[in-house]
């Protein structure tokens, strides 16, 4: 365990349930004791944004940086994925949450991630969007976060409505399980250019910087042309992704309109719907959804 003047950083889950037993006793009235907000590090203004809302609504915040082996795929980027912990430290530090809880592989994986016990949410959720193009990812989210909720104990926890499919996937295991914490939603954080905030922005080269605000864009032209029926959900989508795709560096995976509750795919326009989007440029997959309400 190390310590920073107001942050502190704990790295075993003995610490961490030894810190949770310390504010155990009940906080103001109506105002959450314990705020969690899970990350994988390599943190920027999207994920400070959940932050900041935490420290703002509960007496206590932990964020946990944690690189979840188990939800990438044996091809996918976790050797890659970025890691900035010192400067993690220094904005999680500068937005007043108390704890970092940044544990090795082997605290939350003592046998190996491969044989641990898993938590499944439903297939129609899991198996359709990202979970079509990476097997197995959901299961290590839900299984990675119950894990970090039955540490931590929270009363609340904030995640970002960039990963949506992950939102939904997150409030439906909690209620299925009658989890005893609110799970509380954040709007995506852009830049200028429209383009989503993520820990992989920094992989892409110059060039696919400039080409990444296409898919904000994409989505806004679904939204627009979708809405105003001039042509089908159907056409519009199709035209929508075929433009994308014909892009040089582009590879689409997908480009659809959704129910937000149920993830089911839409025929028709209507509100609400959420319009996803998952596409790779270069080496570098990117995720982004419009919620339409
Ligand atoms: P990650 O570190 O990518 O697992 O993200 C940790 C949390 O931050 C998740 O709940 C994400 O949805 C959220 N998040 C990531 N990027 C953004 C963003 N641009 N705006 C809002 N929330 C975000």
């Amino acid at each position: 365990m190390r310590s920073s003047t107001e942050t502190r950083v704990i790295e075993t889950i003995a610490d961490m349930r030894v810190w949770r037993e310390s504010v155990r006793q009940p906080g103001e009235k109506g105002k959450p004791q314990v705020g969690l907000v899970p990350t994988m590090g390599a943190l920027h203004d999207g994920h400070m944004t959940l932050v900041r809302k935490a420290v703002r609504e509960c007496r206590h915040v932990v964020v946990s940086i944690f690189v979840n082996p188990m939800q990438f795929g044996p091809n996918e980027d976790f050797d890659r994925y970025p890691r900035t912990f010192e400067n993690d430290i220094q904005l999680v530090r500068e937005a007043g949450a108390e704890v970092v809880f940044h544990p090795a592989v082997t605290q939350l994986y003592p046998d190996g991630h491969g044989v641990a016990t898993k938590v499944v949410a439903p297939g129609e959720l899991t198996e359709r969007l990202c979970g079509q193009h990476r097997p197995g990812h959901f299961t290590g989210v839900t299984t990675v976060v119950l894990k970090l909720f039955s540490i931590m104990q929270p009363d609340v926890a904030y995640f970002g409505e960039k990963d949506f499919q992950q939102l939904t996937i997150i409030k439906r295991m909690s209620k299925d399980l009658d989890l005893p914490l609110d799970i509380v939603g954040v709007p995506t954080v852009r830049e200028i250019d429209g383009l989503a905030l993520s820990s992989r922005n920094v992989n892409l080269t110059s060039t696919e910087r400039k080409r990444a605000s296409e898919l904000y864009k994409t989505l806004c032209f679904v939204r627009e042309e979708s809405l105003s029926g001039r042509r089908t959900l159907e056409e519009v989508l199709h035209v929508a992704g075929d433009r994308l795709n014909k892009m040089p560096e582009f590879s689409l995976q997908y480009l659809e309109a959704c129910d937000p509750i149920t993830l089911a795919p839409l025929k028709t326009a209507q509100t609400p719907m959420v319009i996803l989007v998952a596409a790779k440029l270069g080496s570098v997959r990117l995720i982004d959804n419009l919620l339409v309400t």
